[in-house]
């Protein structure tokens, strides 16, 4: 392929362009942040976990303190009939006896289920507390990913504008070139990975850093200055400069 030597020596710009605009990319996509977010949202899950398994044991307490209760109120009231009747000589002598045993058991009853009603009482309590806990320490977790999420974005929003105009000062600068030889380079840089263009520069390209061996040198220093040179190993288009070191 033809093309001018300056047509040549701007694909340079472009190639540098590219270089800079995958460093903001880079920049962009390995921003500190993230990690820190995918830490605190792993923190966060967990905590998840522990606030759902807190819950589940306040949720059993709770579910035994009803039973409990409900075990007492017919004991009780059945005790309080029992003293009732015992009080007023409602019963004779014989079922007398047999009435006061059944209302000593109902209090011994009562007493215990009274006690274990007050162990599960702290229980709830203290639960309640662990839940409530974990519940802050995760809204915790929350506000400061929401800090970084917005650190983040901002720093996102700042690569992309200066990404931004890379692009357009690269779209400008390959409109002024020709057709071809933009859509060229656009090819290599492809399938290179990154730039199109390498400046041969000391006798070696840029691009992937090989040196030129004499016979190659002898064959670009005696080409004409449109012909688009391309490096044996990157294939690279390689643009001739002052420092090219050809003689
Ligand atoms: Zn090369």
């Amino acid at each position: 392929m033809q093309a001018d030597p300056s047509a040549q020596r701007a694909l340079l710009l472009i190639a540098d362009l590219d270089t800079q605009t995958a460093q903001l990319r880079h920049r962009k996509a390995t921003l500190p942040e993230h990690a820190k977010l995918a830490e605190l949202a792993g923190k966060r899950g967990h905590l998840s976990e522990q606030v759902i398994a807190s819950e589940t044991r306040l949720g059993d307490a709770e579910a035994e303190q009803d039973r409990i209760e409900s075990d007492l109120v017919p004991a009780r009231a059945r005790r309080e009939r029992n003293q009732k009747m015992i009080d007023t000589g409602a019963v004779d002598a014989k079922a007398l006896q047999s009435m006061i045993a059944e209302t000593t058991h109902l209090s011994g009853r009562i007493n215990s289920l009274e006690d274990t009603q007050l162990e599960i009482m702290q229980q709830v309590e203290d639960e309640t507390a662990v839940r409530d806990r974990l519940i802050a320490q995760r809204g915790e977790v929350e506000t400061q990913m929401r800090t970084l999420l917005a650190d983040r974005d901002a720093s996102g929003k700042e690569l992309d504008a200066k990404i931004g105009q890379l692009a357009e000062q690269r779209a400008g600068l390959a409109q002024r070139l020709p057709a071809e030889l933009v859509a060229l380079y656009e090819k290599i840089a492809q399938r290179a990975g990154g730039t199109g263009a390498a400046e041969l520069r000391a006798r070696r390209c840029t691009g992937c850093g090989l040196e030129l061996d004499m016979s190659e040198l002898k064959k670009h220093a005696t080409a004409s200055p449109d012909l688009v040179l391309r490096c044996e190993e990157c294939g690279r288009i390689l643009v001739r400069t002052e420092q090219s070191g050809l003689t």
